[in-house]
């Protein structure tokens, strides 16, 4: 009986212990949920939180990692409730890590996600989205397990995001918006861009189509520049096949983090958080700042920008291109509907936010935060209890 009893009290102070860590760092957005996943026979343990769901179900990706807490995880799923609510789509925002190594084996990692699919199948307050580690294969997996997912093949309904450049699109349309508070035009201006991926080298194709010149250029390897301008198409050609930036013909190679000094007029981050901080932001030469990674400017390194009069359009406004590609999948729509409402949408937050900032005096991101919050809130007060309590007679 004392075993009993003692086993009872340690599984209590378990459950508190898990009860504390979420309310450690809740706040008055969320997170709504978090569920914790255990299915030992596939080695699968994965966290999803459920940030908050006023304006719909929760979307956002799985990542695998092996080593992401779930505070961690809470974080990233606020990222993307304040990236829908900023793209102004009708979702809140979740996250789900998944943990493991993110190059085991496909088969492994599609048995592991079908085991989650099926573990999460009635939670039907969240929306199955690719993040690192995943990809177009483990969403048709989940897709066949549940359905409520997007990022799929083409073949059953997606639109490969990342190979249509949904995210460049978006990054050349807040370019476009953010010269707007500039003094100088997109014609001729000379772009920089550090790390040619995905949305990197889509960003560097629509800008240098509509008559910027991209001087500089870096992937994991190094750097290349040329003052007089490198060839989009060449690089794309390269990178397909599986070199680097720096077997480009002719121009200058450079180290990798040497892409953050070229001289520019536009300089577009599309590698890693972090990138640029205290200790370097002082050697950037450029006039604009399109954030097309997440988090790469550190909120210090953003202060010190904005006080040396260096506008940058901050990254869930300005690279919110792949969700709102993925949220019109979702929807049915095709790839000519999704790129239209991204223009549409990257747009009009981009001209509020730097209106905002100019008119109130404040940082960029300060503007997209409340902007963010303006819409989670508003959708919030729409929600039964938030109705009760303000409704008449409510005690
Ligand atoms: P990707 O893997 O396709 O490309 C990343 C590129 O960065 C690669 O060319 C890689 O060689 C390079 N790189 C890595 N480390 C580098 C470094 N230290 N210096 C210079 N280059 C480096 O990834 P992606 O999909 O293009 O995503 C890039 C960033 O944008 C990530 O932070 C991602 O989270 C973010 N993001 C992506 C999307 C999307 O639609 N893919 C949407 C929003 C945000």
């Amino acid at each position: 009986m004392r075993i009993m009893r003692n086993e009872a009290q340690g599984t209590d102070k378990r459950v508190i212990k898990l009860m504390d860590d979420m309310f450690r760092f809740a706040d008055e957005l969320g997170p709504f949920k978090i569920v914790y996943v255990y299915e030992p026979s596939v080695d699968l343990k994965a966290v999803l939180v459920v940030d908050n769901i006023a304006r719909g179900p929760a979307l956002g990706g799985i990542r695998i990692a092996p080593d992401v807490s779930t505070e961690e995880c809470f974080r990233l799923a606020r990222a993307m409730t304040f990236k829908n609510a900023a793209a102004d789509l009708p979702y809140g925002g979740g996250k789900i890590v998944m943990y493991g190594d993110p190059q085991m084996p496909q088969e492994k990692k599609s048995q592991m996600l079908r085991a989650l699919a099926s573990a999460l199948r009635y939670m039907e307050e969240y929306i199955f989205a690719p993040d690192m580690g995943t990809d177009e294969v483990c969403m048709a997996c989940i897709k066949d397990e549940i359905g409520r997912v997007v990022g799929l093949p083409r073949e059953v309904g997606g639109i490969p995001l990342d190979e249509v450049g949904a995210t460049g699109w978006g990054l050349a349309q807040a370019t476009e918006v953010a010269l707007q508070y500039c003094d100088f035009e997109l014609k001729g201006a000379r772009v920089v861009v550090q790390g040619f991926g995905a949305v990197g080298k889509h960003a560097a194709r629509f800008l240098t189509q509509r008559g910027a010149v991209l001087v500089g250029v870096s992937d994991s390897h190094g750097a290349a520049h040329n003052p007089k301008g490198l060839d989009v198409d060449t690089l794309i050609r390269l990178k397909k096949e599986g070199k680097s930036v720096l077997d480009y013909p002719g121009g200058k190679k450079l180290d990798i983090d040497a892409v953050i000094a070229i001289p520019c007029d536009i300089w577009i981050p599309a590698a890693r958080p972090d990138v640029i901080n205290e200790s370097n932001v002082h050697l950037l030469n450029t006039k604009l700042i399109i954030e097309g990674a997440n988090i790469p400017i550190t909120e210090r390194a953003e202060k010190i920008l904005y006080e040396a009069g260096i506008l940058y359009v901050p990254d869930f406004i300005a690279n919110a291109g792949g969700v709102i590609c993925a949220a019109s999948e979702y929807q049915g729509a095709n790839q000519c509907t999704a790129f239209g409402s991204i223009e549409e949408k990257v747009r009009n937050n981009t001209v509020q936010v730097l209106e905002a900032a100019k008119t109130k005096g404040i940082l960029p991101r300060e503007a997209a935060v409340q902007l963010a919050v303006k819409r989670v809130k508003g959708a919030m007060g729409y929600r039964r209890w938030s109705l009760f309590s303000s409704a008449p007679g409510f005690v």
